[in-house]
């Protein structure tokens, strides 16, 4: 199959949405020195762009989920791949993900860094697709809304491919 991508969300959107996020943040954290916990791979853009916009000392840590396998579809099943890399015991951590779909991922992280007992715990999500939930995941700094739609760049692929790619990007089918 070949694929077009058609932007979506343009750089100069997501470069606003960014700084809106980042300030959101630091009027909340200001004077703390949270821990950012990305979710890999597809945050890793939006995270290298979030902490340059934060006047903040944050820390930084990454968990490796596997939910989607190789295909389009949402698989109900999420694993922990790799964890992290320290205690999180009694640090203010923001899990930082690139889109939130059906929940299951994130709120199986949550739960997760939940029993280690942080001193608090919120949720900076880029996208939003509430159409397709199916756990309650209440997003305290959120980018976009999105309708049900699969997208691609910024740091998300599809079979490991368009994560290079500037914009947020819809894909159509090249014959
Ligand atoms: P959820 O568990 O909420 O259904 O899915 C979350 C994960 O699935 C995201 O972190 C992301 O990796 C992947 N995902 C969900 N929707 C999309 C999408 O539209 N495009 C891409 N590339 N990945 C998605």
């Amino acid at each position: 199959m070949r694929w077009h991508p058609k932007v979506l969300i343009g750089r100069n959107e997501i470069e606003d949405a960014v700084a809106r996020l980042a300030s959101e943040i630091q009027r909340d954290y200001r004077g703390k020195q949270p821990l950012l916990i990305g979710v890999l791979k597809g945050s890793f853009v939006f995270m290298a762009d979030l902490i340059r916009q934060l006047d903040l000392p944050v820390e930084l840590d990454f968990a490796v989920l596997s939910s989607y396998g190789s295909a389009k579809e949402t698989s109900s099943r999420v694993r922990l791949v790799q964890g992290l890399t320290r205690p999180i015991r009694d640090k203010d951590i923001i899990v930082v993900e690139d889109i939130v779909d059906t929940g299951l991922t994130v709120s199986f992280l949550l739960d997760h860094l939940r029993s280690k007992k942080p001193a608090s715990m919120k949720l900076c999500a880029l996208m939003d697709k509430p159409s397709r939930r199916r756990v309650l995941v209440p997003i305290d700094y959120l980018g976009f809304t999105l309708p049900d739609r699969f997208v691609v760049g910024y740091g998300l692929d599809l079979d490991e491919r368009f994560r290079y790619l500037p914009d947020i990007c819809l894909l159509e089918e090249q014959t």
